[in-house]
Formats: C-alpha cells, structure tokens, sequence
C-alpha cells in the first residue's frame, strides 16, 4: 500500500534537451542556464532481436538487421517496415530510441523525467514533427516543444545573449549535412534559409577510406577520427560539395557573406581539420568551434527547455520550410503563408463563392512553392457546407491558417455573416521525406519562369469564364431588352472568346474579355433601369426619398 507520494524538490521543474539525430543521439540538462550533457551519445540505431527483446545503440549495432538513419523516414509516418515478423511504424521504432535516451537519463540523475525539448532539422515537415511528438508520448515523454536544430546550435553559443545579426550554422553528421542562416535580434531567432544534402556525410568519409585501405568501415571510421593528411585528399569532393551548397544558399537567400558574423560547427564530422579550413577560405576567421560538436544542440534544447519551464518569456521563431495556401479555381495555389516565414504565425485571407445560391466550399490546403495546385503537395480537403444562399460574391468566408510554434498547421474556414465555421488540424498522413522538400524546391526554382507563365494564363481564362457565365446569365432574364443585332454581337463575340480561350495567347484572351465587357456595358444600363423601375413602380416618391 502507498501511503505516499514522495517527490523530489524541483522535480517538477525539470525538462531535458534531446538531440534525436540519424546517427548518434545526446540527452543535455540545463540548471540556472548552465547546460551539461547526461550519458553519451548513443547511436541511433535499434534492432528487434528474437524472443522479442529490443536493443538500442551499441548492441544493436552488432545486428545485421538493425535498422539505422529511422529519422529519415520520420516524414513517412504511415510506413509500416518489417521486424522480426512484426510490422511497425517510424514512429514506433524512433520510440525506442527515445525509451532509452528517457531511462538512462532518469538512472543517472536519479529522479524521473516527463518533459522534453527536441530537436528537429529545420527542414521538418507537419508529418515528421507530429511523427516525433507522436514517439516522444509512446516513449512516455511530454514534449514541451521542438525546436529547429540550428536554433538549439545557437542557443547553445548563447547567441541569444545580445548576439546581433546573422550567424550560418554548418551541421555535418553521418548521413546528412544541413547550412542554416539565422538572424538574431533582440533575442528573437529566425532561420533565414536552410539547405543542405541528405545524403552527405560521415558515412560516406568511412565508405571511401575502407575501399582506399581495402579493410572494414569500423576500421575506416578509426583511422579517419586519427585524420591524416593521406585521407584528405579521398574527402575533399565530399567538402567541396558542402560548401558549394554553403554558396549557393548564400547566393540565392540574397544576404551577403560579410554580413555572417560568426559560423557555427556542429556535427561529429566537423572534427576534421580539413572542413574548418576550408570553410575559412569561405567565411573568413569568424568560424566558432569552441563547444564539442556532437553536443552542441542537445546543449541547446537543454536550455531551451529550462527557459520554458521556468516561464522565461521566450521569443525564439523559427521558419516554416514550405509555402502553405490553397486552390482556388483554375487549379492555381493561392499562398496565404509564404515559405521561410517566421512562427507562430496566423495569416487569413476572405474568398468569395462562383455561384448563385452555392452552399458547399471545397478548402484545400496545398504545400509547395508551385503556381499550380497539380505541383504541390495536397496536406488536407475539407468542405465548408451550409453557407447560406446568396449572390455569387456576396458570401464572405474567412479561411484562416495558424502555425504554432512547434510548426503544425490548423486551417479554420468560416462563413462571416451565418459564423458557420469548419476547421482541420493538418496531420497528413502520408509526409514528405527531405529529398522530397529538396525536389521540390529545385524543382520550383527551375520552373519559376514557366509557372507564372501558366498561372497569368491561367487566371485569364477564369477572368474569361467569369465574364462569360455572367453575360449568359444577364441574356436568360433580360435579353428582351436588346435588339436582335445587338445580342447577335454580343453571342459572337462570346463564340469568338470561347475559341480563344483555348488557346495560349493570354493577350488575345484579355483582349477579348474586355472586348466583351465594353460591349456588354449599354446592356449593364439598360438592366440597371428596367431594376430601379420596378422597385419604383407604384410607391410613393416620398417613401422612397426617406429611405436614401
Ligand atoms: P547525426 O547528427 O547525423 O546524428 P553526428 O553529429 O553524431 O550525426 O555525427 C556522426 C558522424 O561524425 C559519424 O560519421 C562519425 O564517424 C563522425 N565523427 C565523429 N568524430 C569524428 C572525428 N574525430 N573525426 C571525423 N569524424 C568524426
Ligand atoms: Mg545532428
């Protein structure tokens, strides 16, 4: 029987900072803004041993079928992967990496531990962040909040403290390298820019050092962290190519190199002389590397989950990767929250319904830098119903997006004058990896021209669509009003713009539509007489002058 509940003074207080990366993992504690790692790190690797044993880390590396890098397929959420007879989710396998990270902690602090900051790359999709809160609660963990890896990196280098301007983070692990551009101001953080290769690091260092020496890749990894002159030249492509992307981020976020105050290193492979010397032919003597880079952003999220428990008021943003809208008519997305904007963040934006009486409105929320909806990435539909009947344009429904800080995106829309409101949380179920985010920014880079393009075009047949239904309209009820050769111009001139709009001469379409508009306009008067004349019709002046 328990008569009591004995609890640690502080205990309550206390959150850890977990570094969850693809290779190696690092839980961090900070007290009074003092920041120490607890345990080391442990290899982000799990295995599902017979007899329905698992194993993390070290052991588990000595399994031929662990599974290694589960972070990658984070933004994959519904995957199901094959152990031992069982299938299981990323979610679930991640879990166990963070199972261990909990219990180790607890063992060597001596008090049990509920709540945790971690860190994701600031690239992270809704899908892989909701992915790795969803592993943190089977692993019995609160998250407090995620935090962009490079935010925690700098947190770390107490670049909150006063720190102003832009700092780049380079961060090379094992299977990746991530470039980040922060700006600090006023102790507020905001990623700038982000990019990187998802496929570039430490493994590959290992892989060609084992076929240069003809021996095994624990033997490779060995000599490397000895790093001799020998084996520069076998990585040196490998750099170049992290620091052509350094440049090109540099180059396409529009900053300039001598406004980087300081580059930080973080990352197990940064140790290699070679990388901080070639980053100094590109940065220049501003290279900071005086914390332990395997530790530097559990460090981080160590102190980022003391200041939000503590209640410090917090100002760290970071960046949504990806720009978030909606379609509108034509197959065109309408951004409401462009990429690379700072969160939280709400933004709204009021549409209007197409037709007479509609009562339904389809939101979809697209992602993506595309003009075209078919380009981008669908997160989520949902239908607005029960608007009530009303004029085409007169409905006003109010489609709000709200991203909090953790970086999950709600879309509410609501119908202004009935309040008729529908929201969605967006966990799409289906994420997208980050060679998949990297696909499609290149592919929106390479597009760009061609897309606005299609997207001018695009609307200019809607503004003709438009026009025309509304002229159609006009005819059906008040047609008698014109003589038989002014409609016969008018359906001609309608025949004539419907040809065209099937071709792709978007001045030959606007032309036409205003062409149509002038014509119609006589008509627009004589309909707008034979309205005030039956509301006048049979009352009295009088009332009518009170009533303006
Ligand atoms: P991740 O962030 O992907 O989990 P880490 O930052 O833990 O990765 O980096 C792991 C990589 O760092 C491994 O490839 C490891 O071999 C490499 N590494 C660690 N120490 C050294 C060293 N002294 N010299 C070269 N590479 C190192
Ligand atoms: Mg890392």
């Amino acid at each position: 029987m328990k008569l009591l509940d004995i609890t640690e003074p502080g205990q309550h207080s206390i959150a850890i900072g977990i570094d969850l990366g693809t290779t190696n993992s690092l839980v961090a504690i900070a007290e009074n803004g003092h920041a120490r790692v607890i345990g080391g790190l442990l290899p982000s690797v799990v295995a599902y041993e017979k007899i329905g044993k698992i194993s993390v880390g070290e052991e588990a590396k000595k399994n031929p079928l662990a599974i290694h890098s589960i972070k990658r397929r984070m933004g994959n959420a519904g995957e199901k992967i094959d152990v031992t007879g069982k299938k299981l989710t990323p979610v679930e396998i991640s879990a166990e990496i963070l199972k261990v990270l909990k219990k180790r902690a607890e063992k060597l602090l001596g008090y049990e531990i509920k709540k945790a900051v971690i860190t994701v790359p600031a690239y992270f999709d809704d899908t892989a962040r909701n992915a790795t809160k969803d592993a943190a609660r089977l692993a019995g963990l609160e998250v407090l909040r995620l935090i962009n890896e490079p935010t925690a990196a700098a947190l770390a280098y107490g670049l909150d403290k006063g720190a102003e301007g832009i700092y780049a983070i380079y961060d090379l692990g094992g299977g990746t390298f991530d470039i980040s551009i922060l700006k600090m101001e006023n102790g507020v953080f905001q990623v700038l820019a982000t990019a990187g290769d998802t496929m570039l690091g430490g493994d590959d260092f290992d892989r060609e050092i084992a076929e240069y020496l003809g021996c095994d890749l624990y033997e490779a990894r060995r000599k490397k962290e000895n790093s001799s002159k020998e084996f520069e030249k076998l990585i040196a492509p490998y750099i170049d190519r992290t620091l052509q992307i350094c440049a090109d981020l540099i180059e396409d976020s529009g900053i300039q190199k001598n406004e980087i105050k300081g580059v930080v290193l973080v990352g197990g492979s940064t140790r290699i002389p070679l990388i901080k010397k070639r980053l100094k032919e590109l940065f220049g003597d501003k290279i900071l590397s005086d914390t332990d880079p395997d530790e530097t952003v559990a460090l981080g999220a160590a102190i980022q989950a003391e200041n939000l428990i503590k209640g410090s008021e917090n100002l760290l943003l970071d960046v949504t990767p990806l720009s978030l809208g909606l379609e509108t008519m034509g197959g065109l997305a309408e951004k409401i929250i462009q990429r690379n904007t700072p969160i939280p963040f709400s933004a709204s934006q009021e549409f209007t319904t197409y037709q007479d009486g509609q009562s339904l409105m389809k939101i979809h929320v697209v992602q993506g830098e595309r003009e075209m909806v078919s380009e981008c990435r669908s997160l989520a539909e949902f239908v607005l119903s029960g608007i009530p009947p009303m004029m085409a344009g007169t409905a006003r429904i109010k489609v709000i997006f709200v991203i909090d800080a953790d970086g999950i995106l709600t879309v509410s829309a609501t119908e202004e004058t009935t309040a008729k409101a529908q929201t969605v949380t967006v966990k799409p179920s289906y994420g997208l990896s980050e060679d998949e985010i990297e696909k499609m920014l290149r592919e929106f880079m390479e597009n760009a021209r061609a897309d606005i393009t299609e997207r001018l075009l695009k609307e200019s047949q809607v503004e003709a669509e438009i026009a025309i239904k509304t002229v159609n309209d006009a005819l059906e009820k008040d047609g008698d009003l014109l003589a038989e050769n002014e409609s016969k111009a008018i359906e001609s001139q309608i025949a004539s713009l419907k040809k065209l709009m099937k071709k792709n001469d978007r001045d030959a379409i606007d032309f036409a539509t205003a062409h149509l508009n002038k014509i119609c306009a006589p008509f627009a008067e004589m309909r707008m007489n034979r309205a005030m004349a039956s509301v006048l019709q049979g009352k009295n002046i009088d009332a009518i002058a009170k009533k303006l």
